[in-house]
């Protein structure tokens, strides 16, 4: 179950140890963060900040333009689509 607070401290704590670069495209200023593991259903990803990366949003790279984190999501939601069906 997704725990919103969690969700922010978590955030928060990966940009502190890893800064505003994107790990996806090596550009700084991330707004969002990538889940290292394509699933955040496991509850562990929130209480660890090694388990996410800086990576760019909805509003995309300001060099590259790419949203990085989106890019990834789609990739990321098919993997669970697979594991669904398990
Ligand atoms: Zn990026
Ligand atoms: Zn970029």
């Amino acid at each position: 179950m997704r725990n919103g607070h969690r969700y922010r401290e978590w955030r928060r704590s990966v940009f502190r140890h890893y800064g505003r670069v994107c790990h996806l495209c090596g550009h700084a200023g991330a707004t969002d963060v990538d889940h290292l593991k394509p699933h955040a259903h496991f509850h562990d990803d929130h209480t660890d900040y090694r388990t996410g990366r800086p990576a760019h949003g909805v509003q995309g790279c300001p060099v590259c333009k790419v949203k990085c984190n989106q890019v990834r999501g789609d990739q990321a939601m098919q993997d669970a689509h697979e594991r669904e069906l398990d």
